[in-house]
């Protein structure tokens, strides 16, 4: 028994996939799950495109907007691993859940555009990644078009996120002059267009004990091979040396390029990363206990809430990160909040083109539960006498804001319970003007806002109005620093739900300001 679940733990391999909008995120991922048989066509995965997905009123709404639950966690098997893929929506889908599902992952897989390089989104998503220390995998798509110069790829990835990058593959030529991969780590060369740029249509070409491809080869004749040589040559000599630790710590990334669009160079990466990524982690206890994730016992977190935006269904789905042991469903745990015990009946899990009653998962997995209000942000739940409490979540600090009220001031009462409750689940971040004790909420996407007004309205009845005030910087101070004459409209000074003192800056140029002119007030940033 124990040797069966210690085995299905141990083949569980769960990420995240992080880019900026556009790097072709969706169409890698449609690339895995084909590898994984767990789709049969592209263009299946994204529920807007397709009319697949309408199956329930949930997901009715998901394809109205655009957010696709079953689409943000998918799970297939390749050789003989069980691969969790999560998803971080970006654009306006961007909210504080996209940094909380970096929380509930083991690795992430980094796309880039070749031709931009790396762009704002995956640069706030990779610090996230790098605050944990886990390891990041790097795929540098769309080599089917011009980019911008490998080298020069590789340079500004250790310049702009302050990483050692240690390249698994070299493309030979570009866009329409790419013939191949050259592939240090297996000693090979892919050839992209075999029946084009191979012989005897071969997919790899072996290298010799020199590096070079093995015999006579086409790709041989091609001044672009010994220009990709030069390249790989420099990088032994002076780029970064291998490492498996510090792969696992999270301080160097393997970069892999190829283009996802023609299916090239994604298996390669696919089996590369499965090699060197890690199985389930332990997780840390607010007693600063660790529980791996052999323990047998099962406990697990919700990391995140996506409620219902149908008022006639007010369910909801928590997304839970099972740390230890095995789920069953219908299975008895205790919610570690409020000690109350509950049956896991109602489950749900994600595949590809479904979503599926789950009736067992185990450590790395991701499951969803039916919720009708029970759950939190961060909330633990574990089996039996196992009594952990995991630490909290992270908070991350909002950067638009919006002043709030209720549109009804006879609905007060509504009012305030609705913003208690959803500050509560972490669906947006409260605060108080300091002088009058106006609300401003805080997102770090404008899909809060929008979600925020929605539940208001249909879950507590209460019409909002919300004043927009833009980008701010929030920077939180010392309570004995406070002095209320600091403020101004420049740097507003607030109250966190918590009582603490924060300023909201209107821009960087106002922060700089403030700190001439009150050197001795640290300001801090939450993550
Ligand atoms: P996402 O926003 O990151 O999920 O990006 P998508 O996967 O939706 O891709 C954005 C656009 O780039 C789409 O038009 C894709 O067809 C295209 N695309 C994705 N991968 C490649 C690639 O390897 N080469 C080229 N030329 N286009 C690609």
């Amino acid at each position: 028994m124990e040797e069966t679940l210690n085995k299905e733990v141990a083949s569980r391999k769960t990420f995240a996939i992080i880019s900026h909008p556009d790097a072709g995120k969706t169409t890698i991922t449609e690339q895995l799950l084909l590898f994984g048989g767990a789709i049969r066509q592209a263009g299946t995965v994204k529920g807007k495109k397709t009319g697949k997905f309408a199956k329930s009123d949930w997901m009715e709404i998901e394809k109205q907007r655009g957010i696709s639950v079953t689409s943000s966690v998918m799970q297939f098997d390749y050789n003989g691993k069980r691969i969790n893929i999560l998803d971080t929506p970006g654009h306006e889908d961007f909210s504080e859940d996209t940094y909380r599902t970096l929380m509930a992952v083991d690795s992430a897989v980094m796309v880039i555009d070749s031709a931009k390089g790396i762009e704002p989104q995956t640069k706030k998503l990779f610090k996230v990644c790098r605050m944990r220390g886990i390891p990041i995998f790097t795929f540098i798509n769309k080599l089917d078009r011009d980019g911008k110069e490998p080298l020069e790829l590789i340079s500004e990835l250790e310049e702009v996120l302050e990483i050692d990058a240690y390249p698994m593959n070299w493309p030979i030529g570009m866009g329409k002059g790419l013939l191949g991969l050259y592939d240090i780590y297996h000693q090979r060369v892919e050839v992209h267009r075999p029946e084009v740029n191979g012989k005897d249509g071969e997919r790899y070409a072996p290298l010799n004990e020199e590096g070079e491809i093995e015999g006579d080869h086409p790709i041989k004749h091609s001044t672009l091979y010994d220009r990709a040589l030069e390249d790989a040559l420099l990088l032994t000599e002076a780029g970064n040396e291998f490492s498996r630790e510090a792969i696992a710590d999270g301080e160097l990334t393997p970069v892999f390029f190829g283009s996802a669009l023609t299916n090239f160079g994604v298996q390669t990466f696919l089996e590369t990363y499965l090699e060197f990524a890690p199985g389930p982690s332990e997780h840390v206890t607010k007693e600063e206990e660790t529980v791996s994730p052999y323990e047998e016992k099962f406990s697990g977190f919700v990391f995140k809430i996506q409620a219902n935006m149908n008022p006639a269904h007010r369910d909801r789905i928590a997304f839970v990160r099972i740390c230890s042991g095995r789920f069953d469903r219908g299975m008895d745990v205790t919610l570690a909040r409020t000690d109350k015990k509950m049956k896991l009946s109602n489950s749900t899990q994600f595949m590809a083109e479904s979503r599926e009653t789950v009736q067992h998962a185990v450590a790395g997995d991701i499951i969803g539960l039916y919720d009708t209000g029970n759950f939190q942000i961060g909330d633990t739940i574990y089996e039996d006498r196992l009594n952990v409490h995991f630490e909290d979540l992270p908070q991350f600090t909002p950067e638009i804001f919006m002043k709030v009220n209720a549109k009804n001031v006879m609905k007060q009462k509504s009012f305030h319970k609705g913003v208690q409750q959803l500050v509560q689940e972490g669906a947006i971040q409260l605060y108080k003007t300091y002088h009058t004790g106006d609300y401003i909420i805080g997102a770090v996407g404008q899909l809060q806002f929008e979600v925020f007004q929605y539940r208001m309205k249909n879950e507590y009845n209460s019409e909002v109005v919300m004043t927009p005030m833009g980008n701010k910087i929030a920077r939180w101070i010392a309570p004995e620093d406070l002095d209320e004459n600091m403020s101004s409209s420049r740097n507003l000074l607030v109250l966190d739900r918590f009582d603490q003192p924060l300023f909201l800056f209107e821009n960087e140029f106002a922060t700089r300001w403030f700190q001439d002119k009150y050197p001795d007030v640290a300001l801090q940033t939450l993550l």
